[in-house]
């Protein structure tokens, strides 16, 4: 049907939206304690950003992209990933000018024209950290260490944290020369992207999805074997960080990422819970060479991030329960129009102090009402009628024990708070 959403996207509806601020939240606070800013930059960039950036040979710009033409004709593209803006927006409001390193976070919308199934959508959300300006190691430790506490928090179990060195612009050659050695010998058996990636970048090949191209990938030679003293000096420092920080973790020589910008550590944290391709929930690494890239700053940058409708659906199949659907305080019953509008005034007076209250909107009978204060499970009914009104002396009935008071309008507020506050 037209009016239906569109494929691969969600509607998140009440009940599940608590869980999005629950761990939005935990995000923040985590961010907070170590130091992390939020940035907020635009759903969509030019489309130039993203070629120049993600790469050319990458599965988001070879098939993932959402791109379009504006009314003057602008290329432009919804964000496959945010990396690229934040370093855009980092180049382009001379962040590098202020004290460094800048430590960035951000949490929205992703667009990736994916394969839906369970964990892969074509919106979905990210959390993600950039650190940007410095090289130091620590600030690797800092970034992986980030996402694992925040994972282990949320009360996730089974988690593991893959890392590895991707070499940098010096290494990195040498590693692709003996990739593409490597794979020749197999290159009939390998899918046609890989054939193709085998000219243009062999490191991909190890990033396919492909069952026998992963086959084949698993006996490749490792990036540690090309590594250069800096880089296999930068990932030892790396892994002494990971161990003070009690993460643990596994150095997966196969691990190169999506992405084509990155330098030096890469890194994933899997859940051994879920099917073998969507079980990674966060993904990063350093790219040293993408704000050179991008403007003509060369600094260098670290980052990761969290798919964040994989990380809930981790919870759930972890039985990580989060009812968090809070239920209002008091309800305002009325019968009769008068104590109608009297119900209003309470209900907002209630509001304005911080209660959670509610009331009826659809001039119901004083059963219904009682009946659906009962489904709330509110603490305290408050039943207005004309006669009550006339007599100024409003029912409160406390619902734990079925007991019932009569208060004065003018009172009920000041009564209500004040019994509210001793629960
Ligand atoms: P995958 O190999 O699963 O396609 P990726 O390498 O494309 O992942 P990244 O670009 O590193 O993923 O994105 C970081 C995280 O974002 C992933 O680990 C995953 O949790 C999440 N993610 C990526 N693509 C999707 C998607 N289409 N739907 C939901 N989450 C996604
Ligand atoms: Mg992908």
């Amino acid at each position: 049907m037209l009016t239906n959403r569109p494929r691969g996207t969600n509607d998140f509806l009440p009940g599940e939206t608590e869980k999005w601020q629950y761990i939005e939240q935990a995000m923040r606070n985590i961010c907070r304690t170590f130091g992390y800013k939020e940035i907020r930059t635009p759903i969509f960039e030019h489309t130039e950003l993203f070629l120049r950036s993600v790469g050319d040979t990458s599965d988001i710009v070879e098939k993932e992209m959402y791109s379009f033409e504006d009314k003057a004709f602008r290329h432009l593209t919804l964000r496959p990933e945010n990396t690229a803006g934040v370093v855009r927006a980092f180049l382009e409001n001379r962040l590098y000018a202020d004290p460094q390193p800048t430590k960035l976070y951000y949490i929205g919308p992703m667009f990736r024209y994916d394969q839906p199934q369970a964990g892969r959508y074509r919106q979905f959300n990210q959390f993600g950290v950039e650190v940007m300006g410095s090289n130091d190691p620590s600030v690797d430790g800092e970034v992986i260490a980030l996402a694992a506490e925040l994972f282990k928090g949320l009360g996730l179990k089974n988690l593991t944290v893959k890392i590895n060195t991707v070499g940098c612009k010096d290494c990195r050659p040498n590693h692709s020369k003996n990739l593409k050695e490597y794979f020749s010998q197999y290159k009939d058996e390998l899918c046609p992207t890989c054939q193709s990636r085998l000219e243009r970048n062999p490191l991909r090949i190890l990033d396919c999805k492909e069952e026998k191209c992963k086959e084949i990938a698993k006996g490749a030679p490792t990036t540690i074997e090309a590594a250069c003293d800096n880089c296999k000096s930068h990932f030892a420092k790396v892994q002494k960080y990971l161990d003070m920080a009690g993460i643990s973790y596994q150095v997966d020589t196969n691990l190169v990422r999506g992405l084509d910008y990155y330098t030096n550590t890469a890194f994933e944290i899997v859940v051994n819970t879920i099917g073998s391709a969507q079980n990674a929930v966060c993904g990063g690494g350093r790219y040293n060479g993408l704000l050179e890239q991008i403007g003509s700053t060369d600094m260098p940058g670290i980052g990761f991030a969290v798919g964040m409708e994989r990380l809930l659906l981790t919870m759930k199949e972890q039985g990580i329960e989060l009812s968090l659907e809070e239920n209002p305080a008091v309800y305002i019953a009325s019968l009769g129009e008068k104590a109608a509008e009297a119900a209003f005034g309470i209900t907002h007076e209630l509001r304005k102090r911080g209660i959670y209250a509610e009331k009826d909107y659809l001039s119901r009978s004083l059963k219904a009402q009682m009946k659906g204060a009962d489904r709330l499970k509110v603490k305290y009914v408050v039943i207005i009628g004309d006669d009550e009104l006339a007599k100024n002396a409003l029912v409160v009935r406390n619902m734990a024990d079925g007991s019932q008071e009569e208060v004065a309008i003018e009172e009920i507020v000041n009564y209500l708070e004040g019994r509210l506050k001793n629960v």
